[in-house]
């Protein structure tokens, strides 16, 4: 859609004879699913949206040429009905805090001059120049940077364990096969700000004394794959990867790994394994990637989300990092905001950020006039969060207590039509459908547990069964060897802990 609006905007422009020029620049993806394609007009900052190749047309004629804004396809506020000429002036963007999304829709993600224009490798300038290796990781330990990918990790911790561990040559990863269903913040940021990972794989090298990062990527994700393998080139001609980065005598260079599909190879050590050419399943752990990770050795894995992160954190210092979000939960999340709201789409908020709010004030609330059920986190990994804890900040820990987890960003909105059988039914079928196979609690467990739920949303559910799903949870939970299988019964445990009614009614009700 987006391809046919800007050739129409193209021809447009060719066509007519403007006294001005006009540049047409392709941004990666500025977040407003519901919104696409979208168009900003500069140096005004109009934001047209739902455009149709047509609209592009007019556009030209009426916006380009004789200088008046096209009224009807601007924004309108869907309660109040007022305009907003300029995204900032809309609820969706304005109620954001951008750091890993800071270029995303806003630089041609193709250009690395755009990219330096916005401070881009500033901060990898910085770092070989005028820092030693122990106060990079000391400032990103500092920041209080966690993992972005579910796990939650300490990053600078991670770093300084790869630095310390022995071993040579060390490697970096970037983590960037997100599986989840229904989560795309990773995928925008590559697509639309490639250069970021690139930079902040750099950082790390330098701190951790890796010479050589790869980037795992999804094969589903075709144009990140591309806007990556040109980023690197561009890099690499400039001197920004290489043997010798702005002649300091440093080299790191980074390469492309294509993952086949498999959900499993997320998991890091599975994804180690698939970069190495080997079959992508987990290990057990120790030892953990930092010390002995691609081919035995020491390997900083991160993913997408973290890297964007970390180079403003070296330009903007660990106190302005740590000042935004919670006492654990430092810096900004970037959730995929799907389902049942108004606004769909990319939003990145500070930790702490109460549900409510990314719900209601940037998503617009529930369409239909339909009331809110529950939000379900960290897709099938995670869990649900019913209406009553709408109040709860969203960080690492507040999520957990519900018994839902922060996951990769991941973030479905369930209104009062929903039913939360079907839905943990539908993670458990993708997680058995995914499971490695391995190891047989999660093998044969999340197959016992999908039987049961089928029977359940059937019609045919039996006394007990309830319970039976509770300790399957349990043993899965203590027994699976990977992250995939521990977590693979929260959805399930989750929605009896909230829904537990939805259950007996499924049950019960045919009797
Ligand atoms: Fe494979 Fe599941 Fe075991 Fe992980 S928990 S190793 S995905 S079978």
């Amino acid at each position: 859609d987006c391809q046919a609006v800007k050739k129409s905007l193209l021809d447009s422009i060719n066509r007519l004879k403007l006294d001005k020029e006009v540049k047409v620049v392709e941004t990666g993806c500025m977040g407003p699913c519901d919104q696409g394609p979208v168009m900003v007009v500069y140096p005004e900052g109009v934001f047209y949206r739902r455009l149709k190749p047509a609209d592009a047309v007019e556009i030209a004629e009426e916006h380009l040429l004789k200088g008046r804004v096209v009224k009807h396809l601007i924004y309108q506020t869907p309660e109040t009905g007022s305009a907003a000429l300029t995204f900032e002036q809309i609820d969706f963007f304005n109620k954001q805090t951008r750091i890993a999304l800071r270029n995303t829709g806003i630089i041609n993600p193709e250009s690395v001059e755009e990219y330096i224009a916005r401070n881009g490798y500033q901060a990898l300038g910085r770092v070989l120049s005028k820092m030693t290796p122990e106060e990079v990781i000391d400032l990103v330990k500092k920041s209080g940077l966690r993992g972005r990918g579910g796990a939650g990790f300490p990053t600078g911790l991670k770093w300084e364990f790869s630095a310390r561990a022995q071993g040579k040559p060390k490697y970096v990863v970037c983590n960037a096969d997100e599986g989840d269903p229904g989560a795309f913040m990773d995928r925008s940021i590559l697509e639309g700000d490639p250069h970021s990972v690139l930079e902040a794989m750099a950082i790390c090298g330098y701190a951790t004394g890796a010479g050589q990062g790869y980037v795992y990527v999804r094969a589903e994700y075709p144009l990140a794959v591309q806007r990556l393998n040109l980023a690197i080139r561009k890099a690499r001609e400039y001197g920004l990867l290489g043997e010798n980065i702005f002649g300091t005598g440093f080299g790191f260079d980074v390469e492309i790994r294509v993952g086949a599909g498999a959900f499993v190879c997320g998991e890091e050590t599975a994804l180690l394994a698939s970069i190495e050419g080997r079959r992508g399943e987990p290990r057990p752990k120790p030892p953990f990637p930092a010390q002995g990770g691609l081919w035995g050795k020491p390997t900083v894995i991160n993913n997408v989300e973290t890297w964007a992160n970390i180079p403003p954190i070296i330009l903007n210092g660990a106190d302005w990092f740590a000042g935004i979000g919670t006492e654990k939960s430092k810096g900004t999340k970037v959730f995929a905001l799907a389902g049942k709201v108004n606004n769909t789409g990319l939003v990145e908020v500070p930790m702490g950020t109460t549900l409510r709010e990314i719900i209601f004030d940037i998503g617009g609330g529930i369409p239909n006039g339909k009331k809110f059920k529950a939000a379900q986190t960290g897709g099938p990994s995670g869990g649900c969060i019913p209406a009553k804890h709408l109040d709860v900040p969203v960080d690492y820990e507040s999520l957990t207590e519900l018994g839902a987890i922060m996951g990769s960003g991941g973030l479905i909105i369930m209104d009062e039509d929903t039913c939360m059988v079907d839905l943990a039914r539908f993670f458990v079928e993708f997680v058995q459908d995914e499971s490695c196979g391995k190891c047989s609690p999660c093998r044969i467990g999340t197959r016992r547990m999908l039987e049961i739920l089928d029977r359940i949303t059937k019609g045919r559910g039996r006394d007990g069964d309830i319970e039976l799903l509770e300790e399957l949870g349990r043993g899965i939970k203590a027994g699976a060897l990977c992250g995939l299988g521990q977590t693979a019964p929260n959805p399930v445990l989750s929605t009896i802990r909230h829904f537990r009614e939805e259950y007996e009614a499924h049950i019960y009700q045919h009797r």
